[in-house]
């Protein structure tokens, strides 16, 4: 269709397993045929053909993965289940590839020397790492052992987060006596009658699910109750039983060594840091410092308000950490009260959609245009044509707003079909965001939380981000950046969302049009700073000891408590707070892909205060900053060094203190 728009009344579920049969063919073609070049390598010969070379296989993947998440029926799963292994024949056919690593490899040697752009350097320098990460450089002995650290590695994830989930489910406080349960709201105590009931128990039963164990350290008035669910939480995968976790984390670590060295890296963290914006560990862990600096006297500023409370009431104790939940629920209330149902009235979905356009209109001169003509995958979907400011098509924008039982949980953006302009054929994107927001009726529209409306906002900035995009192979094109600098894109535009003058031009009361009052934007922004010393001493603690667990060279005495508690001592922790993961839990880095990466949220954070803050300096709306911004940031993807582009648009290096400011750490 025009502009790569996906026929999707043409499409049945029966079609996806032929069709990606089809594109499997074609790319093991493609791949034979670039493999089997007899002329010498050059990027029109090599690279470009394997930037194409899963064009059928790719389109098709993306719809069907797509779908799977908002509208997938028995079949769909069924072809899932086949599709999958698929996937993984296509990645070890291209990447496992000698002849093509042979090429790549000559280019690579020679990437200054062949008259390559900027953009081609990196499409290059990313391919080299994939199959040099892959172990395309190790000779037959290390290739082998490469193998085998990684089938081990497979089995270790597997079983931390069994020990997990399994000693997660296991774990549950059985109350009998109601007297102890004071201050729990009543849907939390009926949540906990029918969880006893479900085991056969008498009374009431809690677990350690954020869910549950939230609202009990909230409101609990049992100082008893509170420590044991408090314990019971942070001991997972630490109780020295079949569900612990300490060797398996040394093993993992030790590994990961291994596997760095072998690769030629000094450190775990060194090896993952590399194509990461911030690109060392050191860089990363100074940033964290940073923050941290500013953020442990806040942290010990909340405690002794609390201490405050307690002994104003005249407990008799010093503030533990299972205390700190219900002292800040106290303190909440106290200065940050914020009742969230005068809010929903101004932010219809409507009105949070024309607030995000209207934004990304002035600032970066395009037009979004409703359109009524294109299939869509489900009756409900809405689409847009983003129009640059002569008219030209810039991408299509599908927006998939409604929960429905076929739906994930959640919030995404995603391509439909990718960008591209090189060796004469280009394609603009197609974007999809997907939220689960309420169904509107005959009398009322589709209200929003506040944090929805951040997220419409925050989605909106990853489609811009897709749809602007400007670049001229897949690979560096649009979101297609490391996790710690795509988030700024997003999040960028949760600023805007929330900005009191911006706020007053789309927050309008659905029934009478009147624009948000100022006491509402007041007591909104109020509660943004409340508690947020904890909140970010948790998650800089965590990220901390997710860099310093990956910067060892030598794990051989390596014991995790000892260790948790050197780093607890190193950074002057204090004992009202953890780590918001202790190792034994923290399965983002040891059962996921963000080992030596769990700094790229706040990394991201930084860069989009800092930048939001350049639009502050020099006018919310200001379109020339928008201009600079979609430039050097939206239209780049990953074509060029990413601090360079940065720099280009703010004219220096980011600064943490509009972030420290955000969070109410500075003044
Ligand atoms: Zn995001």
């Amino acid at each position: 269709m025009p502009y790569g728009a996906v026929a999707f009344d043409k499409i049945q579920s029966t079609d996806y397993m032929p069709a990606l049969e089809e594109g499997l063919r074609q790319l093991k073609a493609n791949i034979d045929a670039i493999a089997a070049c007899a002329d010498a390598p050059t990027f029109e010969n090599t690279i470009e053909p394997l930037e194409s070379c899963d064009r059928l296989f790719g389109n098709v993947g993306r719809v069907f993965y797509n779908l799977m998440e908002t509208d997938a029926d028995d079949l769909m799963h069924e072809t899932e289940e086949k599709a999958i292994p698929m996937e993984n024949e296509a990645n070890s056919y291209v990447f496992m590839n000698e002849a093509i690593f042979k090429r790549i490899k000559e280019l690579h040697d020679n990437i200054d020397n062949i008259g390559l752009t900027t953009e081609q350097k990196e499409v290059l320098k990313k391919y080299y790492r994939r199959f040099v990460t892959g172990g395309a450089l190790l000779d037959e002995k290390a290739k082998a052992r490469f193998v085998e650290i990684q089938n081990r590695m497979g089995e270790l994830r597997i079983k931390f987060a069994n020990n997990n989930l399994d000693e997660s489910n296991a774990y549950v406080l059985n109350v009998t006596d109601i007297n102890r349960l004071k201050g729990l709201p009543q849907d939390q105590l009926e949540a906990a009658a029918t969880r006893a009931k479900e085991k056969g128990l008498e009374g009431w039963a809690f677990n350690v699910q954020k869910p549950c164990w939230i609202p009990f350290l909230q409101f609990c008035q049992d100082r008893d109750l509170r420590e044991q669910m408090y314990k019971a939480y942070y001991s997972r995968g630490n109780n020295n039983d079949q569900f612990d976790n300490k060797a398996i984390i040394k093993e993992i670590l030790q590994l990961r060594l291994e596997l760095a060295n072998l690769l030629g890296y000094e450190t775990f963290a060194d090896y993952m840091l590399e194509d990461r914006m911030a690109k060392t560990p050191q860089a990363a862990y100074d940033l964290l410092m940073e923050i941290w600096k500013y953020a442990l006297p806040q942290a010990k500023r909340e405690r002794d308000e609390m201490q405050k409370i307690i002994d104003a009431e005249g407990g008799n104790f010093k503030l533990q950490a299972w205390d700190w939940w219900y002292y800040a629920e106290k303190l909440r209330k106290q200065k940050y009260d914020l009742d969230e149902s005068q809010l929903t009235p101004y932010f219809s979905l409507d009105n949070v959609r024309k607030g995000s356009f209207m934004v990304a209109e002035t600032l970066f001169g395009i037009k979004f245009k409703k359109v009524d003509n294109l299939p869509v995958y489900n009756p409900s979907v809405e689409t847009w044509e983003c129009l640059d400011a002569d008219g030209s098509h810039l991408a299509y924008f599908y927006t998939d707003c409604f929960v429905r039982p076929t739906k994930r949980q959640g919030a995404w953006m995603t391509n439909f079909t990718d960008e591209f302009n090189y060796a004469g054929q280009s394609q603009r994107p197609t974007i999809v965001n997907v939220c689960n927001f309420s169904v509107p009726t005959d009398t009322l529209p589709s209200l929003l939380s506040i944090d929805d409306a951040r997220t419409v906002f925050h989605e909106f900035g990853h489609a811009l981000h897709g749809m602007l995009t400007q670049c001229h192979y897949p690979t560096v094109s649009g979101t297609a950046t490391p996790n710690d600098f795509v988030e700024m894109c997003s999040q960028i535009m949760e600023h805007w969302a929330i900005d009191p003058s911006i706020l007053k031009q789309y927050a309008f009361h659905y029934k009478t049009g009147e624009p948000i009052p100022d006491a509402l934007i007041e007591k909104m922004q109020n509660a943004g700073h409340f508690n947020t010393g904890f909140e970010t001493v948790e998650l800089v603690g965590a990220a901390l000891l997710d860099m310093e667990y990956h910067m060892l060279k030598d794990y051989n005495n390596f014991d995790d408590q000892k260790f948790e508690d050197e780093i607890s001592a190193k950074l002057g922790m204090i004992p009202e707070i953890e780590y918001r993961y202790r190792g034994t839990f923290f399965n983002h880095i040891f059962n996921n892909d963000y080992c030596a990466g769990y700094y790229s949220y706040l990394w991201a954070e930084v860069l989009d205060c800092d930048a939001f803050q350049c639009f502050k300096e020099e006018g919310l709306l200001n379109k020339e900053t928008g201009m600079r911004y979609r430039r050097n940031i939206l239209e780049k993807g990953s074509s060029d060094d990413l601090m360079k582009l940065y720099r280009q648009f703010r004219g220096s290096d980011p600064k943490t203190e509009a972030m420290l400011r955000n969070r109410g750490l500075i003044k």
